[in-house]
């Protein structure tokens, strides 16, 4: 695949494995072990089993009639939202939990940002029956105590960072250190498409079930497989990589990826990363990260926690710098009036992640029949509060 990873696990000029020595067993094991494992026909049975009758899939592709009106085009929503725990992460979760299973692992750990990818982890542990461990920034569980009491209600232990910014690249440093610590029994499931190889690869090929539906039902739907655009949010970027992967060689097919501006690109709080970053390591991989001159990764602002990530995994690095997607970045305020607007046209609240993608639409423009699919890759529950404050409900 011309935009898919090499044997090193680079993507172009970004990926690889840039880790402490003592990590190097465990990277190792997954990066023999994973391929093998997943191709396994016992595991893909229970992995397809899972994602139907635990997470709900296939999600519906949902033709947005009022959307469509309103931009002249034919808009789908690929419906993630509807996902048991509310969002695309469960699908990468579920993929992991059964790899750490069939590596004998006895012990889970994760970092979490938001709690949305903590929230995923503490699920499917619990649904086997697997000790859990979450990573959280104190600053973060302060402000997402809701998805704190969730992972303990589920059986997680939540452990603070306190070092840094008490966020969630200090949260990523903590669950690192424990898996130096704990390299036999532990497996450490990462919740984006980042971090070393064979993370992103392993993640974008889990969530790439969302292209590989959408695409089907396309066809079933209006006689044609491939879509004029597929737009999606991008945080570390793997509902966007799930969305775009069966996409990826149909030259076509424009795909565009949204990042969040935050109070706008140039006022000092935003995580565009594709605008204000450039090239250097994060968690493990060679990409484009938000830094100063000296190489310090500089905190990200988005009102959406999702995206608030300094920077976006390899693969994606690979696409913008080749210019095979296209990388826009949305305000803080325009995705809540997007999130409004989808709520009163189309009676879905979307998570404020997913609306920073709806958003796009109104920059662009379309030829009658094009054909659009939006990944909706969150429902906005969780979200309440900040829309509550921001429109005074
Ligand atoms: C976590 C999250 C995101 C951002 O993560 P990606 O890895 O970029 O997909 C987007 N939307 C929702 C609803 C999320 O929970």
């Amino acid at each position: 695949m011309k935009y898919g990873v090499n044997e090193l696990g680079y993507y172009g000029d970004f990926g690889g494995a840039y880790i402490p020595e003592m990590l190097y067993p465990n990277i190792e094991e997954l990066r023999q072990q994973y391929l093998k494992i997943t191709a396994e026909p016992e595991f893909i049975a229970e992995f397809d089993q899972l994602l139907k009758d635990y997470v709900g899939r296939p999600s519906p592709l949902y033709l947005a009639k009022r959307f469509s009106e309103r931009y002249g085009a034919n808009i789908f929503f690929k419906r993630e939202d509807l996902n048991h725990t509310g969002s695309h992460k469960i699908n990468n979760a579920i993929g992991q939990i059964l790899l750490a299973q069939r590596l004998g692992k006895k012990r889970i750990i994760a970092e979490t940002g938001a709690g949305q990818h903590g929230v995923a982890t503490a699920t499917v542990c619990a649904l086997m029956g697997i000790e859990c461990v979450v990573y959280m920034g104190e600053v973060d569980m302060e402000r997402q105590a809701p998805n704190v009491a969730r992972m303990k209600m589920l059986g997680a232990t939540v452990v603070p960072a306190i070092s840094g910014s008490k966020t969630l690249k200090d949260a990523t440093n903590e669950a690192m250190r424990d898996w130096i610590n704990n390299p036999v029994d532990t497996h450490y499931i990462i919740g984006s498409v980042v971090g070393p190889y064979p993370y992103p690869e392993m993640v974008a090929r889990f969530q790439s079930i969302i292209s590989l539906e959408a695409k089907k039902q396309l066809l079933e739907q209006t006689g044609k497989d491939l879509p004029e655009y597929v737009i999606a949010c991008v945080g570390g970027g793997s509902n966007a990589m799930g969305m775009f992967y069966h996409f990826l060689d149909d030259e076509d097919v424009k795909l565009i990826a949204v990042e969040a501006a935050g109070k706008g690109v140039d006022s000092g709080h935003s995580a565009a990363t594709s605008v204000l970053g450039c090239e250097g390591i994060l968690h493990g991989s060679r990409t484009i990260l938000m830094q100063t001159n000296d190489g310090q990764v500089i905190e990200p602002y988005s009102i959406s926690a999702g995206l608030d990530y300094p920077g976006i995994g390899p693969q994606h690095a690979h696409l913008h710098k080749i210019k095979r997607a296209q990388y826009v970045s949305i305000t803080d305020d325009e995705a809540l009036q997007a999130g409004l607007l989808c709520s009163q046209l189309e009676g879905i609240i979307p998570a404020i992640e997913t609306a920073h993608a709806l958003a796009h639409l109104e920059r662009m423009k379309f030829n009658p029949g094009d054909n659009v699919i939006i990944c909706i890759s969150g429902r906005g529950d969780k979200d309440l509060t900040t829309y509550i404050n921001y429109f005074g409900f």
